[in-house]
């Protein structure tokens, strides 16, 4: 290349004096905001090449089939699965409405109540994987009213836009999960008397979310303040899935159910009423009584509940879905050419200890990584081990090793 006097950006023309640095290439220059916005749109297009969103549901699939999908990967939980495929086939349905019909279809936001690591996050991420759209979970106790320290509501918005690149009309095709609504419930009988910063006021404002409106948004999250740009969101299209533990529910259904004898009569009735699982029973009522608003509630039309898992659910959690926590583990050997296998009662330990922390599925990962960290640092240095059975005295040996005691806390 002939050295220039005063070279300059072959793309915007800059004096090389007027750039900070200008990259020589073998027929020109470039300087550094060309590269910047070169970059832009190698990211726009690749993007769009990679990520196609789709925001129909093909004619073939009906509601038997979400289903069967979320079966792949959700252990138990039927009826919730079956109330949300069904949710998230009528909402497509809405979609496709026309405009003119008298009949409107209303949104069917989907509340999903159960207790912790029973899989109401994996129904919400499944359901998205299957419709490959735009997903993303929030957490409910980061917002407060507008006015106080924390995060506007509208901020939920700004997750989904993130998640697909500030593509509008994908975000608005999305499905936002937004996890712990119960810690967003009014606390006390009386919400005048003090100020409930982070309840009621919240729930209020989450409420134009959920109907479906415009919103504006905060591309970036966080606070709304007078000079930032903000993004115009279309909420219509949007499924809301909330999901909460909302602990001590049990209780306030297993009274309304006894004020309003309703299976506690007499007789052989009295033994239709499981009394190990109340959430079975769960109303909207019971929402009220728990702190959401009627109008929240309203918002949420799906309501349902998913069981707390028992120990052959726990099993099956760990062996048969399509990643399942064993599967991974083997896959992870495999990848040092070891082949990892696992006796039975392994497998029955630690269900057996999932079970006793009551941490839903959740314990699983915890109990697996303590019984197998030492295994997963250790063999891939050595060379001359092949295989590798797993047994229950191995478990066990391990967690004693982790302290049983830290993973209740986990
Ligand atoms: P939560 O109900 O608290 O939202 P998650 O859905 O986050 O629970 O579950 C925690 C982990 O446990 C997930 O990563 C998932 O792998 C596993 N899990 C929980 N419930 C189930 C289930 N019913 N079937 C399969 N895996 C589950």
């Amino acid at each position: 290349m002939k050295k220039e006097m005063d070279p300059s950006c072959s793309f915007c023309g800059r004096k090389k004096k007027e750039t900070q640095i200008l990259i020589s290439g073998i027929e020109g220059h470039i300087c550094e905001n060309c590269v910047q916005q070169a970059q832009q749109i190698i990211d726009e297009e690749l993007f769009q090449k990679h990520k196609k969103f789709q925001f129909n549901l093909p004619n073939s699939v009906k509601p038997r089939d979400i289903k069967k999908f979320l079966d792949g990967y959700v252990i138990g939980q039927d009826e919730a699965k079956k109330f949300i495929s069904v949710a998230v086939y009528n909402h497509y349905k809405r979609l496709n409405q026309s405009k003119s019909d008298e009949v409107e279809i209303e949104k069917s936001n989907i509340l999903m109540v159960g207790q912790t690591g029973t899989g109401k996050t994996l129904l919400a991420k499944t359901i998205a994987k299957f419709l490959n759209v735009p997903f993303a979970i929030v957490d409910a106790t980061v917002f407060t009213e507008a006015g106080y320290v924390g995060e506007d509501v509208e901020s939920i918005l700004s997750r989904l836009l993130q998640v697909c690149n500030y593509d509008i009309t994908a975000a608005q095709h999305g499905i936002i999960y937004i996890d712990e609504i119960d810690k967003i419930a009014r606390k006390g009988d009386n919400p005048s008397i003090t100020r409930d910063v982070s309840g009621e006021g919240v729930q209020q404002a989450m409420l134009k979310l959920l109907e479906g409106s415009e919103v504006l948004v905060p591309p970036q999250g966080g606070r709304k303040h007078p000079e930032q740009k903000l993004v115009k969101v279309d909420t219509s299209n949007i499924l809301f899935i909330c999901g909460g533990a909302f602990e001590g529910i049990d209780k306030l259904i297993a009274s309304r159910m006894n004020q309003s004898k309703v299976g506690f009569k007499k007789g052989k009735d009295k033994t239709n009423v499981d009394k190990d699982n109340f959430l079975q029973y769960i109303s909207p009522l019971d929402m009220r009584t728990f702190g959401l608003i009627p109008e929240l509630i309203g918002r949420l039309p799906v309501l349902v509940h998913l069981n707390p898992l028992d120990r052959p659910a726990l099993r099956a959690i760990l062996t048969e879905p399509k990643n399942a926590l064993l599967k991974q583990y083997q896959k992870i050997f495999k990848a040092d050419g070891i082949h990892l296998s696992y006796d039975d009662d392994a497998i029955d330990y630690i269900v057996d200890k999932a079970y006793e922390y009551k941490l839903g599925a959740r314990g699983l990962r915890s109990i697996c990584e303590a019984a197998f960290t030492d295994v997963m640092y250790n063999l891939p240095s050595e060379n001359d081990v092949k295989e590798f059975v797993v047994t229950r005295d191995f478990v066990e040996e391990k967690l004693e090793d982790a302290q049983i005691s830290k993973l209740r806390a986990a």
